[in-house]
């Protein structure tokens, strides 16, 4: 496991006069090379031969390394290259997507902003729940055997890509003749019995707040706030009941865009404790706590009352919404401030006082 001292270690030998800003090359990186440009550093985009075109037209990248597959981060070569860079890592979508939680925080030595640690906390989903049921949040209730399903539920699959296999019940019965018939279509095997996750399905719309925890300013920022644009589920209300019980629908919530929300603005004062809260339970879990973009996975009910179901303790591809600008950023900093612009920021205000090594650690 590396450590922070590992990471302060080679911070020290950083030319920090020439420091960069790297990611891989997808999910949110035009959104960090904007920030990074506008804050004037140089940036170092890893990427998959096919996706170059990408960065020839939003020339954003001033080094581009492309790779066969992201796993390449994890080769000595590529590392040893980003240290000589002075590149300092930006996480996303696409780092826990294609490597694994143990890869990132065992095998990559190049200084990653944020806290490595919060890795394991958000990668099982136990130590999640735990973590946000400790910092007083609102979760949907879970059910530890099918028999005791007693209202709707969602049964979840560990790992399960876009929601495929993901099903929705209201009792024991309806669960097992439901989970029959995925085996039969051949959607999950009888192995996944056991393995399935049952949550409390809270009705209700999806809100997803993004916030950016700073350690240089010691304060949770509400930045941004969007919801996402998914394939199937989205599409449902397009053809009538009648059809969807003749074809046998069932949702799958694969992420194909993001829309910006405003909220309600008598839900603020809630969303934003609900942030503090996060952030000061995580303190307490994994010092320093979180250190960047961090963003609740929320449904708000008829009632108003606000469920979490998940957390991502990085940037979200939701705050690309917000490039240029949004509201939330508005309000606090005026025109032009954004997710990537706001972690540029928060790297430079911590070169600037020598404090490096409190932001990848
Ligand atoms: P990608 O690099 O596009 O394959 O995305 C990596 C991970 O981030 C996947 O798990 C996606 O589901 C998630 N992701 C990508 N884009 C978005 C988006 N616009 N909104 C929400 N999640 C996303
Ligand atoms: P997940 O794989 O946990 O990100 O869930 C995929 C989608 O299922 C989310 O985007 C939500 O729309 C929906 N979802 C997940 N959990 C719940 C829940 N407890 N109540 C309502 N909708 C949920």
């Amino acid at each position: 496991m590396i450590t922070s001292a590992d990471m302060a270690g080679i911070l020290q030998k950083y030319d920090t006069s020439k420091l960069a800003i790297g990611t891989l090359g997808s999910h949110s990186s035009l959104n960090i090379f904007k920030g990074a440009k506008e804050e004037g550093f140089r940036t170092v985009c890893v990427c998959k031969e096919k996706d170059a075109i990408l960065y020839q037209k939003f020339p954003l990248v001033d080094e581009l390394i492309t790779v066969k597959d992201f796993t390449e981060l994890l080769t000595e070569e590529l590392q040893e290259k980003l240290r000589r860079l002075n590149v300092i890592l930006i996480p996303h979508g696409s780092f826990t997507a294609y490597l694994s939680t143990q890869q990132l925080t065992d095998s990559l030595m190049v200084p990653m902003f944020g806290n490595r640690e919060l890795l394991h906390w958000e990668a099982d989903r136990k130590e999640q729940e735990d973590w946000l049921r400790q910092a007083g949040l609102r979760l949907p209730a879970t059910f530890k055997s099918p028999d005791e399903i007693d209202r709707l539920v969602i049964a979840k699959l560990p790992g399960a890509k876009g929601g495929r296999g993901y099903f929705l019940a209201n009792s024991p019965q309806a669960f097992y003749k439901k989970f029959t018939e995925m085996v039969a279509r051949r959607l999950l095997t009888d192995e996944d019995l056991d393995k399935v996750h049952l949550q409390e399905y809270a009705l209700g719309v999806n809100v997803y707040p993004s916030y950016f925890s700073s350690i240089i300013k010691d304060d949770v920022e509400l930045l941004a706030m969007d919801r996402r644009y998914e394939s199937a589920v989205d599409s449902l209300g397009k053809i009538p009941a009648s059809q969807q019980l003749e074809i046998d629908v069932n949702p799958t919530y694969t992420v194909v865009g993001n829309f910006p929300i405003v909220l309600r603005e008598s839900l603020l004062p809630e969303i934003i404790r609900m942030g503090d809260s996060v952030h000061k339970k995580a303190r307490e879990l994994a010092p320093p706590g979180i250190i960047g973009p961090f963003c609740l996975e929320t449904v708000i009910t008829d009632d108003l009352k606000i469920f979490t179901f998940e957390i991502s303790a990085r940037i979200v591809a939701g705050t690309n919404v917000g490039i240029g600008t949004s509201p939330y950023a508005y309000l606090r900093y005026g025109e032009n401030m954004y997710m990537g612009r706001r972690i540029a920021i928060e790297i430079k205000e911590a070169a600037a006082q020598n404090r490096l090594n409190e932001i990848a650690v």
